[in-house]
């Protein structure tokens, strides 16, 4: 039994299901024979919907080929003039022409084999062997991979290798245990901004016309619109379109997003030279004439400036009306904090209020209770400004 936590997001499938099915076939494929049918039983499958992303799935474990794909019929006129159509959009919206397309979950190629009419480089991966024999015999691209994070996707013997510029899978992705890691593995071997076309069965089409029998434990789980484009985001994609196609199958084509730029940050490093400097003369100057500093402002402003520039060291208090503070000592500087009672035990010449938004307040408290004598100074920005 697998861990009862959603496929996508990794939230618990806590609750009682959405429906329990009995009898219910245990895959779709590996057929029983005459000699399997003393073994062979129906199962139980409890359909579930996650409470966080809500992704409707069992909490089954997957079928034991899920990274196979099996497509039994489905090579139809109209399968092949939906493909075409689908590819001739793809490359002509997203530019794909002469770039280089791979097929996530090919089978034996039979949705590769269309776009060789297109001009693009095409190529594929397929977990069963025998089903990569057979694309090869058609003069397919095709090797054995599975994507699976941290999977690099290039072929056995050299003739083909990322990053390539977009991706394909066609009715796979509702068979992956792990579907997020799947679609990552695929974003980590694509160009930036590479793109994909993908399909899986729509939730919506079975619930429209409530054909339980179309739930099978092959397909783990059933995608809307809204699941599908949630675990496409969870694997750095965003969806760009989005389409029913053939009544039953959801169609969308995604992105890669773009990692966010590197913010610059010169000018905070520039910020604490700049004090740094204007802290130290001010220290010394101080020095030289014999006067002393206090600091207002037992805050995470004060404290950062205190553990970080010479005052730590130089100021003989900080100065907070907060009780809960007073008796305490800034961290990293252990400069004491005391009660502005404390400067006539303890009297400073120079004051430096460091909290931000109450400036004006604190000059005013000082001269009101320290006399005219005390000079005042704050830090605007990255300067010292006397008030
Ligand atoms: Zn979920």
């Amino acid at each position: 039994m697998r861990d009862r936590i959603c496929i996508v997001c990794k939230q618990a499938l806590d609750g009682e299901p959405l429906l329990t099915l009995d009898q219910m076939p245990a895959s779709a494929q590996d057929i029983p024979g005459q000699e399997d049918l003393a073994e062979d039983r129906g199962i139980c499958l409890n359909l579930h919907q996650c409470s966080c992303c809500g992704l409707v799935q069992f909490d089954c474990e997957p079928v034991p080929y899920y990274k196979d794909v099996i497509r039994s019929g489905g090579f139809t006129t109209t399968m092949v003039e939906l493909r075409q159509r689908q590819y001739r959009h793809f490359i002509d919206s997203y530019h794909l022409e002469g770039k280089k397309l791979i097929e996530a979950g090919c089978g034996q190629g039979e949705f590769l084999s269309v776009l060789s009419g297109f001009p693009v480089t095409a190529c594929g991966i397929e977990h069963r062997e025998s089903l990569v024999n057979l694309g090869k015999e058609k003069g397919l691209n095709v090797w054995k991979q599975f994507a699976e994070e941290g999977e690099i996707l290039k072929a056995p013997d050299g003739s083909m290798s990322g990053p390539y510029d977009g991706f394909l899978s066609f009715n796979y992705l509702e068979h992956q245990p792990d579907p997020v890691g799947m679609l990552r593995c695929i974003a980590e071997n694509l160009t930036d901004q590479g793109v994909g076309l993908i399909t899986v069965p729509s939730l919506e089409y079975i619930l429209k016309y409530d054909g339980y029998y179309e739930l099978i434990r092959d397909h783990i789980a059933y995608y809307t619109f809204d699941t599908l484009r949630f675990a496409a985001d969870q694997a750095g994609f965003e969806v760009l379109e989005e389409e029913m196609v053939n009544r039953d199958t959801l169609s969308v084509i995604v992105r890669k997003k773009k990692s966010p730029d590197r913010l610059d940050v010169s000018g905070l490093v520039q910020s604490r030279v700049i004090i740094g400097e204007e802290l130290k003369k001010l220290a010394g100057k101080l020095e030289s004439e014999g006067k002393r500093l206090g600091i207002w402002g037992a805050s995470h402003q004060g404290f950062t400036l205190a553990s970080t520039t010479v005052i730590g060291e130089f100021a003989r208090y900080i100065i907070d009306s907060a009780p809960f503070k007073q008796g305490r000592f800034a961290p990293a500087s252990h400069l004491p904090i005391v009660a502005p009672d404390y400067f006539h035990k303890d009297p400073v010449d120079v004051i430096l209020i460091v909290a931000p938004g109450y400036t004006e307040e604190i000059a005013r408290t000082i001269v009101e209770k320290f006399g005219w004598n005390v000079e005042i100074l704050a830090l605007k920005s990255n300067h010292l400004e006397r008030i």
